[in-house]
């Protein structure tokens, strides 16, 4: 069944965009290889007009023959489309702002101009046969009339796509939601979301946008950004799985080992509890919660690791009990009969101690040897 919802990821583009981050061209060839193995339908590649280097590795991953489309992002600069023309670029993405105070700072407030060069470098790339997408910057802070305005001049000067862009992230769900509700209306052309996480919210409206009638969604893997970032990719695709019940056709068993390759290329760590791919979005420590999973781990886990390729992990902590303590021990080969309820609750105290003095949790294997020095001690 073909997917109703497209994702565009914009890693390379966007993501590369954050604060401090720049990839390597081998890096980019490697994440661009991994999204369209993985079933990523688009990839922003690139901004064509930033020169040589970026142009060199756009050609690399052209050369590369995904099955994925591949698109540049255009300033609505004759430059910018011929940089993108010049790169063999079959789809182009041309942003120009619409909320007033961008359109004051980029174009001094002359809505006339932007227009002019708006309709100009688009006839320059459907001249060429190229697939134009266009962009409203900054939608968010512009008024609903200003972007449908500008919507139905992309559509009627032949672009294929209108991108929602909430550039400096001051939407929630429900303001989303009736933006794209009435933007839907009013063009015939697909709406695709492109949420800024500034609140919290990137993930949250991106699907509210989708709910809204929007058909595709601009993302970054590990939610990699300018600023506070993007949408992430895996958080999409799996809102959009769990929750909405859509198929986007990704592979999401992959969803950790792409996290994984992203944050490498980054040299930045992601933090343990990042959602989905994070190390702790699996991970239980709590006697409750680990007692639960042990029977069931439906209890407590919204669906199986293994599902983006993560794994689960019961780890012994502050807040573990004596269940989650005398599972760990007869998984390597303790007698649990040899030990008295005291022992148990000296080895507990223990594991707490160690804990809170090393801010760490003991991981399972980690605690095979270590019990069993404790034991001895014990015993
Ligand atoms: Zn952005």
């Amino acid at each position: 069944m073909k997917p109703s919802i497209i994702l565009n990821d914009t890693t390379l583009r966007d993501g590369e965009q954050a604060a401090g981050i720049a990839f390597q061209i081998p890096e980019k060839i490697s994440i661009a290889a991994l999204l369209d193995a993985i079933g990523v339908p688009e990839i922003e590649v690139g901004i064509p007009a930033m020169g040589a280097v970026e142009t060199e590795a756009i050609a690399a991953i052209l050369s590369l023959g995904l099955r994925a489309q591949l698109l540049g992002w255009n300033r609505a600069v004759p430059g910018d489309i011929l940089a993108s023309i010049r790169c063999g670029l079959k789809r182009v993405h041309i942003s120009v702002p619409v909320s007033d105070i961008q359109i004051q700072v980029k174009f001094q407030g002359d809505h006339s101009r932007l227009l002019k060069q708006l309709r100009q470098s688009m006839e320059m790339a459907l001249e060429q046969g190229l697939w134009v997408s266009v962009g409203g910057e900054d939608a968010s802070r512009a008024t609903l009339a200003q972007v449908i305005e500008l919507a139905q001049k992309a559509q009627r000067w032949g672009a294929q796509r209108f991108r929602y862009c909430d550039t400096v992230g001051i939407l929630d769900p429900f303001s989303t939601y009736d933006q794209i509700s009435h933007l839907v209306q009013a063009i015939d052309i697909p709406v695709e979301m492109h949420t800024h996480d500034d609140l919290g919210m990137a993930t949250a409206n991106a699907l509210a946008g989708v709910r809204a009638g929007a058909t595709s969604v601009n993302t970054t893997v590990n939610g990699l950004g300018e600023r506070a970032g993007n949408a992430p990719l895996e958080e999409v695709v799996m809102a959009l799985q769990q929750i909405l019940g859509i198929n986007t056709g990704i592979d999401t068993h992959r969803l950790r080992e792409l996290s994984q390759q992203v944050a490498r290329a980054t040299g930045t760590p992601l933090p343990p509890w990042k959602a989905i791919v994070g190390d702790n979005a699996f991970a239980h420590e709590s006697g409750i919660h680990a007692a639960g999973v042990l029977r069931d781990p439906r209890t407590y886990e919204p669906f199986p690791p293994e599902v983006v390729g993560s794994q689960r992990r019961l780890v012994l902590g502050k807040h573990s009990g004596r269940h989650l303590l005398l599972q760990v021990l007869q998984e390597h080969g303790i007698p649990l009969e040899q030990i008295s309820p005291q022992q148990l609750e000296t080895l507990l105290e223990q594991v707490r101690q160690h804990v809170t003095q090393s801010k760490r949790p003991i991981p399972a294997t980690e605690l095979a040897r270590w019990a069993q020095h404790t034991l001895q001690h014990i015993l």
